[in-house]
């Protein structure tokens, strides 16, 4: 097997860090994160799902158990309206595994330990500030004054990616989509078991997601409107009870769970997850020997669900490239095996968007609700959702060479 790629430089030990990182050392390439934070998990980010589709991509390189360990199994969406009724259910499609909830931090650190499992090495406090390249490596330089150099470097450094504005510096930057997440477990919801399903209630202010296990604990999520934007830390200054005070406010009149979670949520329970950011399609994705993975590169809205699950998608894959093909050629060929899906999934969601926008405004909540969520419905449809969910990564195959790019998508 002839090695074309010896050593790689991996930005940022998220979600896709570790990924990217286990799957290069499996493709031969050694492979060592360097993250920002001192911890790069403890505490930050909400609960979010991981689709078969990015169960499947981490099974590939023997990761699929980490997801399995810390997530709940999830059989579907329920849909519902303020007054509690069903608008619509959303199902995986039969024959393909179960949905996962987890949360944002255990999946991170359970994927940093697997990581290091496989002989990957995170160094901390290690915050990207400038990249040098040329015809024969790559060096990183640090804001603590140290540098580290390799054959490749890859961006996985998320929405705010530091990569993505030093390989292009006209690239798009994250727009605030007028949301503020927060997210808590409930020990004891005093519901009965919502059986595998994550219910999503379209309030009159704010919407709710809500799973209640069998045990009657549980958890909720909810994305509140919030003119200003604000950065994590400028949410997380306000402080928990105010925050909890307002949430509780935003559900007030709902006739949903969502009013009792709330009540029965220890305010030291509460992660502010911060403003919901959008980012459109990304023109460069590589340069040089730098190329950009996960949300650096795709970041699709929350209500897609697939955020996580397509980093995972594009992790594996840019580990195969690599492994079959100069650098140059991977690049291309990795954009070319995974630009046109993800900006379809992208758009999609967009659209989920702009219908759960138009549900929560004011103006038509009572009247077009059914009508949109009808639309959202339609398309939901499972047999819709497939070839979101069926996504299949063979990681033995060779990697041909170079792809078609086709910039922009379906
Ligand atoms: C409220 C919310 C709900 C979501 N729900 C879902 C869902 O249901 N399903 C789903 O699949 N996805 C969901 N997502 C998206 C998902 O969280 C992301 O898509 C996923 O975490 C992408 O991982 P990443 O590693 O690319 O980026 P991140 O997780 O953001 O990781 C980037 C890492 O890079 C580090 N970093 C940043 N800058 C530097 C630098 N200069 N130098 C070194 N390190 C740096 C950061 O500290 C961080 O650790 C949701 C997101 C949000 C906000």
């Amino acid at each position: 097997m002839t090695v074309h790629t010896r050593t790689a430089l991996v930005i940022g030990g998220g979600v896709a860090g570790p990924v990217v990182a286990t799957a290069l050392r499996r493709a031969g390439v050694e492979a060592t994160v360097y993250e920002a934070y001192d911890s790069a998990a403890d505490g930050v980010g909400g609960g979010l799902s991981i689709a078969p589709n990015g169960q499947d991509a981490l099974d590939a390189i023997g990761l699929g158990d980490v997801v399995r360990e810390v997530g709940r199994p999830l059989a579907g969406t329920v849909l519902r309206s303020w007054k509690g009724a069903v608008l619509g259910e959303i199902s995986v499609p039969p024959g393909l595994p179960e949905l996962r909830f987890v949360w944002r931090a255990e999946l991170s650190r359970g994927l940093r330990d697997a990581a290091a499992g496989h002989g990957v090495r995170t160094v901390y406090g290690k915050r990207l500030e400038r990249i040098e390249q040329d015809g024969e490596r790559v060096t990183a330089h640090f804001a603590d004054g140290t540098s580290a150099s390799a054959d490749v470097l890859v961006g996985a450094d998320g929405i705010r990616s530091t990569v993505r504005r030093l390989i292009d510096p006209a690239a798009p930057r994250p727009e605030y989509a007028g949301l503020l997440g927060f997210a808590a477990p409930v020990a004891d919801t005093g519901m009965a078991s919502t059986g595998r399903r994550l219910n999503i209630s379209y309030g009159r202010r704010a919407s709710c997601g809500y799973l209640v296990y069998d045990d009657s604990s549980g958890g909720w999520f909810m994305n509140l409107p919030h003119r200003e934007p604000m950065t994590v830390a400028q949410a997380r200054a306000v402080g928990t009870d105010q925050w909890l005070r307002t949430l509780r406010e935003a559900v007030a009149d709902d006739r949903s769970a969502a009013p009792e979670l709330l009540r029965r949520t220890d305010p030291a329970d509460l992660l502010i997850t911060g403003p919901l950011e959008t980012l459109s399609t990304v023109p460069t994705w590589s340069r040089g020997r730098v190329v950009l993975v996960g949300d650096a590169v795709h970041a699709t809205s929350p209500s897609a669900g697939q955020g996580a699950s397509l980093a995972f998608e594009s992790a594996v894959q840019l580990a195969r490239c690599l492994r079959d093909l100069p650098y140059a050629e991977a690049f291309v060929a990795y954009e070319g095996l995974r630009r046109e899906r993800v900006e379809r999934i992208i758009a999609a969601a967009a659209r989920t968007n702009r219908n759960k926008a138009n549900a929560s405004a004011r103006i038509v909540r009572d009247v077009l609700l059914p009508i949109t969520m009808r639309i959202a419905m339609k398309m939901l449809r499972p047999g819709k959702m497939t070839w979101q969910f069926d996504h299949h990564i063979d990681w033995d195959a060779p990697v041909p060479g170079t792809v078609p790019v086709r910039a922009g998508g379906a």
